[in-house]
């Protein structure tokens, strides 16, 4: 079966962020249909567009997986899930977020599943870990808040 290459944004801002990324890498991961193969620094960010909320850890993983864009995304819905995602504000805090920045050089504007994902361009907390692990050189824009703080989880 042909393997494709997904780039996917991780964040958390509720309960032990740390431990929710870890565990969100480590089910990726015991999917028998994807391998995690590149993992991002990992990032303190200001929240955007819902403010009254703790900061987030983001970070961004590379993944190689034999799964259609859709089955992915259903795999990173579970993981939220599973992970007791709770969301009872739009843009409000959450254990787990994941979502697919790109598959492959697919271009979707379904809104089930958009790629390259809407909304990746103007956020420095996607674009700050997106660059540690791929050749991106467009802009970044401009937000301070974004500082690495840790290694990556793998
Ligand atoms: P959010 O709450 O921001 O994670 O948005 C989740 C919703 O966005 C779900 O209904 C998904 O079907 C939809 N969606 C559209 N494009 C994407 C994408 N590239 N990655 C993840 N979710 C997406």
């Amino acid at each position: 079966m042909a393997e494709h290459t997904a780039y996917l944004s991780l964040g958390s801002n509720m309960g032990d962020r740390e431990d929710n990324l870890r565990k969100a890498i480590e089910l990726l991961s015991g999917n028998e249909n994807i391998t995690v193969s590149k993992c991002a620094n990992i990032y303190e960010t200001e929240p955007v567009g819902y403010d009254d909320q703790p900061y987030f850890l983001n970070t961004c993983l590379e993944v190689k997986t034999t799964l259609d864009p859709y089955s992915l995304l259903k795999v990173c819905q579970k993981i939220e899930n599973d992970l007791h995602r709770v969301r009872i504000i739009r843009n409000g805090p959450r254990t787990i977020d994941l979502d697919i920045l790109l598959y492959d050089d697919m271009i979707s504007d379904d809104p089930i599943l958009t790629l390259p994902h809407p909304r990746m361009f103007e956020r420095a907390f996607v674009l700050c870990p997106l660059k540690d692990i791929t050749e991106y050189t467009g802009t970044i824009p401009e937000d301070k808040s974004v500082r690495p703080v840790d290694k990556p989880y793998i």
